[in-house]
């Protein structure tokens, strides 16, 4: 497939349970420190602190300007009512938070998060035209046993079935191979590509040249600056959303710079 448009990296940092909002502050200060106005020229970058730092962490963002978005972890899918425990895409859209994750393996498999329930997620977010960061992929067994396409494709039709060519073009899909989160194992880097290939070519197939061409494509498992020259390096991989690494703010800045440590 040609490929017209420049689709922007996006690194994004998922805190999950880590860091309070004292904590958030002062790492977004330390990020801020450590990048140039060249590197937001070259990459998107997002943050998704917990919900309970998200006001302290909008707060410093808007105060200082910075050019670091505001994410979110997770959301419910209407606006209001009795969901004790739960958050609404309206409430996190009025702290202008930018993106929101959903469908991450820990909330698909911890808390039984279903692809229906990640379809009607994903219409809520950009009801507040907030940008979902959708998260795909396969356990293990699933690949052991040749499953992979398999499994990360029907979760990408459920995500995009029924939706508009815009309404794709803007979406995020993370393929994040749960064998790869938090263990240490990243794919190689052709692996990755294969599988992230795939997923373009089905957006392709279900939607049309402009929402392959727009949709970002994210690789998440175990990325560290250490490795993530290598996977930007392929056709298909447009960021990569990031644990582990990105609680800390010096290796997180090293990965959003990863064209400065571009390996020959
Ligand atoms: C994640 O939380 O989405 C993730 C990919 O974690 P890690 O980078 O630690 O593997």
């Amino acid at each position: 497939m040609s490929n017209d448009v420049v689709r922007k990296p996006l690194m994004s940092g998922n805190w999950k349970m880590h860091h309070n909002h004292f904590e958030s502050i002062q790492y977004l200060q330390k990020l801020a420190y450590l990048l140039t106005k060249e590197d937001f020229a070259a990459c998107d970058v997002s943050v998704h602190p917990p919900f309970t730092d998200i006001r302290s962490v909008q707060t410093l963002i808007d105060a200082d300007e910075l050019k670091v978005s505001l994410g979110a972890q997770h959301c419910h899918w209407d606006d209001k009512g009795a969901f004790t425990g739960e958050v609404s895409p309206a409430f996190l859209s009025k702290l202008n938070v930018q993106y929101v994750i959903c469908g991450h393996s820990e909330r698909r498999e911890l808390f039984g998060e279903t692809d229906a329930d990640v379809a009607k997620k994903i219409s809520a977010i950009q009801k507040y035209k907030m940008t979902p960061i959708v998260c795909v992929g396969e356990t293990l067994a699933e690949r052991e046993a040749g499953l992979t396409t398999q499994k990360v494709m029907g979760q990408v039709r459920s995500a995009l079935d029924g939706r508009s060519s815009e309404q794709i073009e803007s979406m995020v899909i993370a393929y994040e191979p749960i064998w790869a989160i938090g263990t240490g194992r990243t794919a190689t880097s052709s692996d990755a590509q294969a599988v992230i290939g795939a997923i373009r070519a089905q957006v392709l197939e279900m939607s049309g040249v402009k929402a392959a061409q727009s949709v970002r494509l994210q690789y998440g498992g175990s990325v560290k600056a250490a490795n993530i020259a290598e996977l930007m390096a392929q056709p298909d991989i447009d960021g990569a959303l990031v644990g582990g690494a990105s609680l800390d703010s010096a290796e997180f800045a090293r990965i959003v710079q990863f064209r400065l440590h571009r390996t020959p």
